[in-house]
């Protein structure tokens, strides 16, 4: 990776003359504004902050700052080679600069140190777990939105440290190996056929800073596992199978980043009667023959309670009315879905002689059956019909 490298004082933007106090001063002007938890994902903001670690490691040596002002880069560092690439610096000396002092001062608390983690971790916000739990409602509660209550355990910033994994008055110190980034270039090869590679930083597990005295709560961890009662609003017209998002409700976030979130896939329990196909509602209703062939005033169930419904005269089985609006509310709150009635006619059973009589006699009335009188009984009346077609 050819690259010219910037003169120092140029990085720092102070003088070749200046003090010791003014390079401090600058050097925590620049760490705190490129510093990667307040800049995350932003390479050229991480660059720099590389770049700005690297110029103040030298400058604020003595040694180091004497040799640099006679050789320029090629005095304090081995691997420099203009146009060639350059290695990354090994040990950093921050001399006595408290380096806390900007943490503490400036990120309030955003700091936790979360041991382990793979190769690919890095400092800077992270965003916390996201946790995930299941509920199951009635047809009713998903037709109207309810609250449940979930339990669950999650990590939380640790009360007693804020977060920061340090012991109260403590704080915690840039990792001196990756200068706070969390990660390091590890250089192959020299010269023109140098590579380097960019990996977790070892000495500090990525998190970019080393917390000497640990929060004695949370073990330096900076979150704590707490048990809580969380109230989920599920809104009207959820339905079977999808889920809703709390924000900020799952795991606590890392290095300062913003809890995770927590998913509650949502169950919907079939109901006796009501079926539903997204935001309508499917009814079977029976009725008796009578109703359906004489017409009657029915009471119609549906979500909202009983509703007075008129069945025309002569409504066949199968057929199928709507109740507008009388179905599942949209779950982005606007509009309602219908209600879908079918009818069945319920074929009236165990008929007593006097009903069935009367049966008979409707019978003839339509000319289904022989007039009273005739001799003959029903299976000759059947008879006949045959012999007609
Ligand atoms: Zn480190
Ligand atoms: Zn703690």
């Amino acid at each position: 990776m050819p690259e010219q490298k910037r003169d120092y004082y140029e990085v720092l933007g102070v003088s070749k003359g200046a003090s010791d106090d003014e390079l401090k001063k600058a050097y925590r002007k620049l760490a705190k504004k490129y510093h990667p938890d307040l800049n995350p994902g932003d390479k050229e903001a991480e660059a720099k902050f590389k770049e700005v670690n690297e110029a103040y490691e030298v400058l604020s040596d003595k040694e180091k700052r004497a040799r640099y002002d006679q050789f320029g880069h090629a005095g304090v560092d081995p691997n420099y080679n203009p146009g060639g690439g350059y290695g990354g610096f090994s040990g950093a000396d921050f001399g006595d600069i408290d380096l806390g002092d900007i943490f503490g001062s400036f990120f309030g608390g955003g700091f936790s140190g979360f041991g382990g983690g793979g190769g690919s971790r890095r400092a800077g916000p992270m965003k916390g777990d996201t946790l995930r739990a299941a509920i199951t409602i009635s047809f009713e509660e998903a037709a109207f939105g309810c609250e449940k209550q979930i339990e669950l355990t999650r990590s939380e910033a640790c009360d007693d440290c804020k977060g920061t994994g340090c012991a109260p008055g403590t704080t915690a110190e840039i990792c001196p190996d990756c200068h706070g980034s969390g990660t390091i270039r590890i250089q192959r090869g020299g010269g023109a056929f140098s590579f380097a590679t960019t990996t977790s930083c070892p000495k500090c597990h990525g998190t970019g800073k080393i917390i000497h005295s640990p929060c004695s709560t949370c073990h330096g961890e900076g979150a704590v596992r707490k048990t809580r009662k969380i109230t989920a609003k599920i809104p009207a017209g959820i339905d079977n199978g999808q889920a809703i998002s709390l924000r900020g409700q799952g795991g606590a976030g890392k290095n300062g980043g913003p809890a995770g979130d927590l998913i509650i896939s949502v169950s919907v329990r079939p109901h006796a009667r009501f079926k539903r196909d997204g935001m309508n509602v499917y009814l079977e209703q029976k009725v008796s023959f009578l109703q359906a062939t004489l017409g009657a005033e029915l009471e119609i169930p549906t979500i909202d309670g009983n509703v007075k419904w008129t069945l025309p005269e002569g409504t066949q089985p199968g057929a199928t009315f709507r109740l507008k609006g009388k179905g599942i509310p949209s779950v982005s709150g606007r509009g309602r879905g219908d209600q879908y009635v079918t009818v069945s006619v319920d074929v009236p059973r165990g008929l007593d002689r006097e009903q069935k009589e009367a049966l008979r006699a409707f019978g003839r009335a339509m000319g289904e059956l022989p007039a009273e009188g005739e001799e003959e009984g029903l299976k000759g009346f059947f008879d006949k019909m045959k012999k007609k077609k």
